[in-house]
Protein backbone atom coordinates (compact mmCIF):
# COMPACT_ATOMS: atom_id res chain seq x y z
CA UNK A 1 0.00 0.00 0.00
CA UNK A 2 1.12 3.47 -1.18
CA UNK A 3 1.83 5.90 1.66
CA UNK A 4 -0.74 8.82 2.01
CA UNK A 5 -1.34 11.64 4.07
CA UNK A 6 -4.04 13.77 5.10
CA UNK A 7 -4.69 17.07 3.86
CA UNK A 8 -7.04 19.63 5.12
CA UNK A 9 -8.18 21.22 1.70
CA UNK A 10 -9.36 24.44 3.91
CA UNK A 11 -6.02 25.55 4.25
CA UNK A 12 -4.23 26.14 1.21
CA UNK A 13 -7.79 27.73 -0.27
CA UNK A 14 -7.80 29.97 3.04
CA UNK A 15 -3.99 31.06 3.08
CA UNK A 16 -4.52 32.18 -1.16
CA UNK A 17 -7.91 34.02 0.22
CA UNK A 18 -5.96 35.65 2.87
CA UNK A 19 -2.71 36.49 0.91
CA UNK A 20 -5.19 38.27 -2.43
CA UNK A 21 -7.04 39.87 0.51
CA UNK A 22 -4.16 41.36 1.88
CA UNK A 23 -2.50 42.90 -1.23
CA UNK A 24 -6.14 44.71 -1.84
CA UNK A 25 -6.50 45.87 1.95
CA UNK A 26 -3.45 48.18 2.48
CA UNK A 27 -4.68 49.02 6.08
CA UNK A 28 -3.65 46.00 7.30
CA UNK A 29 -0.38 44.55 8.26
CA UNK A 30 0.96 41.62 6.28
CA UNK A 31 3.97 40.77 8.09
CA UNK A 32 4.65 37.06 8.77
CA UNK A 33 2.90 36.90 11.98
CA UNK A 34 -0.20 38.97 11.11
CA UNK A 35 -0.49 36.40 8.08
CA UNK A 36 -0.50 33.72 10.04
CA UNK A 37 -3.02 34.97 13.12
CA UNK A 38 -5.57 36.31 10.15
CA UNK A 39 -5.00 32.52 8.46
CA UNK A 40 -5.23 30.37 11.82
CA UNK A 41 -8.27 32.14 12.87
CA UNK A 42 -10.22 32.28 9.62
CA UNK A 43 -9.57 28.18 9.51
CA UNK A 44 -10.84 28.05 13.29
CA UNK A 45 -14.27 30.15 12.19
CA UNK A 46 -14.83 26.82 9.16
CA UNK A 47 -15.19 23.63 9.31
CA UNK A 48 -12.37 21.50 7.98
CA UNK A 49 -12.56 19.25 4.64
CA UNK A 50 -9.79 16.45 5.13
CA UNK A 51 -8.95 14.36 1.69
CA UNK A 52 -6.39 12.12 1.66
CA UNK A 53 -3.79 11.69 -1.17
CA UNK A 54 -0.83 9.90 -1.59
CA UNK A 55 2.19 11.40 0.47
CA UNK A 56 4.13 14.82 -1.00
CA UNK A 57 0.83 15.73 -2.93
CA UNK A 58 0.58 19.15 -3.13
CA UNK A 59 -2.70 20.87 -3.59
CA UNK A 60 -1.76 23.28 -6.04
CA UNK A 61 -3.93 25.86 -8.47
CA UNK A 62 -6.37 26.06 -6.18
CA UNK A 63 -9.50 27.52 -7.80
CA UNK A 64 -10.98 29.83 -5.41
CA UNK A 65 -13.29 31.59 -7.53
CA UNK A 66 -14.88 28.15 -8.56
CA UNK A 67 -15.20 26.91 -4.81
CA UNK A 68 -18.56 26.49 -3.46
CA UNK A 69 -17.04 27.34 -0.05
CA UNK A 70 -15.79 31.32 -1.54
CA UNK A 71 -18.26 32.87 0.52
CA UNK A 72 -17.75 31.28 3.84
CA UNK A 73 -13.97 31.46 3.22
CA UNK A 74 -14.27 35.63 2.88
CA UNK A 75 -16.63 36.21 5.29
CA UNK A 76 -13.90 34.09 7.90
CA UNK A 77 -11.15 36.02 6.08
CA UNK A 78 -12.42 39.46 6.67
CA UNK A 79 -13.62 38.86 10.48
CA UNK A 80 -10.23 37.51 11.17
CA UNK A 81 -8.78 40.90 9.86
CA UNK A 82 -10.97 42.63 11.48
CA UNK A 83 -9.72 40.71 14.98
CA UNK A 84 -6.01 40.94 14.08
CA UNK A 85 -6.35 44.38 13.01
CA UNK A 86 -7.84 45.54 16.45
CA UNK A 87 -5.09 43.61 18.18
CA UNK A 88 -2.11 43.02 16.92
CA UNK A 89 0.55 40.47 17.96
CA UNK A 90 3.87 41.13 16.53
ZN1 LIG B 1 2.06 42.49 11.63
Amino acid sequence: MAAVQMVNRMEPMVAQAVDETLVREKKVCSCERCRHDITALALNMLPPRYVVTPLGEVVTNVDLQSSQWKADIMMAVYRAIEIVRGRPRH
